[in-house]
C-alpha cells in the first residue's frame, strides 16, 4: 500500500503572505500523491479598536474563505479529501468569538499557531522572541492552548526558538514542558517543514530557527504523537511531499509516534 499522505497545514492568500489560489492547491496536492488537504488559514479575529492584522483575513473574509473551500470540497470529492479549517492563536479574550465561527461554519478543526501572547494588538510576536521570559510566556500560552481542548494539534511547537540565540537551559525546559502537556493530553505536535526549510535555507549564526532538531530529540523522549505539516504558503509548500514521507521515517526511526492522519479528519 502507498503511504498515505495528508497536510492540515495549508494557507490562502486571504493571509497576505500566502500565493497560489485554492484550487490550484488542491491541484497540486492531487497531483503530488495527497489524499487529504486541509486548509486551515490564519483566523480572522474581531479585534478591538480597529486594529488590522497583516497577517490574517478579516472576519468578513470568513464568509468566501468557507465558500470556496466547500465548492472544491464537491468538486474534488473522489480525488482527494478535503478538510475546512482555521490556524488560531490562543487568545482567551476572543475564544467565545472563535467557538461561535467554529460552529457557524461547521469547521472541521482548529490547529494551534501559537504565534503572539495573550493577543496581537498588544502581545508580542512569538516568533521573534530573544530572552527567556519571552520563551516561558510562550510556553505558558502554548500549556493553556493544550489545555483548553480547543485545537487538534499544536503546530510548530518550537517556534519560539526562530531568533532565540541558544539552546539554554531555558530553551530546554521549556520544550520539556510542551512535550510533557502534550503527551499527558494527547495533543499532537506537528513537525513543521517550512520551519525546516527556512532554518537550513539562512544562516543562523546568532539564532536556532524553528523545527529544531534538539526539540525532537527531546521530544522522543515523551510517549507524544506527532503529524507532519507543510505549512503551505505557496505551491512549493504542498509540493514537499517527498520531505513530508522522509520526515514520518526519520521521526519514526526515533522512535516516535507519528500518526498519518489526525483524529476524526480520516480518509
Ligand atoms: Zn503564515
Ligand atoms: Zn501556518
Amino acid at each position: 500500500m502507498a503511504p498515505i499522505l495528508a497536510n492540515y497545514h495549508t494557507h490562502t492568500p486571504r493571509c497576505h503572505h500566502a500565493s497560489g489560489s485554492e484550487e490550484e492547491f488542491v491541484q497540486a496536492a492531487i497531483h503530488c500523491g495527497y489524499s487529504i488537504l486541509g486548509f486551515s488559514d490564519h483566523t480572522p479575529w474581531p479585534f478591538a479598536g480597529g486594529f488590522v492584522s497583516n497577517c490574517r483575513m478579516l472576519p468578513a473574509q470568513m464568509d468566501d474563505y468557507v465558500a470556496t473551500v466547500r465548492a472544491l470540497q464537491k468538486k474534488y470529492a473522489g480525488q482527494i479529501r478535503i478538510y475546512l479549517g482555521l490556524e488560531a492563536e490562543y487568545f482567551p479574550a476572543y475564544l467565545p468569538w472563535l467557538a461561535e465561527q467554529t460552529k457557524k461554519y461547521s469547521l472541521d478543526y482548529l490547529i494551534f499557531g501559537n504565534h503572539f501572547c495573550a493577543s496581537e494588538e498588544t502581545g508580542e510576536y512569538f516568533g521573534a522572541a530573544t530572552r527567556p521570559a519571552q520563551l516561558e510566556a510562550y510556553t505558558e500560552y502554548a500549556v493553556k492552548g493544550m489545555e483548553s481542548g480547543l485545537y487538534c494539534c499544536l503546530a510548530h511547537p518550537d517556534l519560539c526558538l526562530n531568533h532565540y540565540p541558544a539552546f539554554d537551559a531555558t530553551a530546554e525546559r521549556c520544550l520539556r514542558r510542551i512535550c510533557e502537556t502534550a503527551a499527558r493530553l494527547h495533543v499532537p505536535l506537528e513537525y513543521n517543514v517550512l520551519g525546516e526549510v527556512r532554518r537550513m535555507a539562512e544562516p543562523h549564526d546568532h539564532d536556532l530557527g524553528y523545527t529544531h532538531p534538539n526539540f525532537w530529540k527531546i521530544a522522543a523522549e515523551y510517549p507524544i504523537q506527532a503529524i507532519v505539516g507543510c505549512d503551505a504558503h505557496d505551491l512549493a509548500g504542498i509540493e514537499r511531499a517527498p520531505r513530508v514521507l522522509a520526515v514520518k521515517q526519520e521521526l519514526r526511526g526515533m522512535g516516535i509516534k507519528v500518526l498519518d492522519t489526525l483524529p476524526g479528519l480520516g480518509l
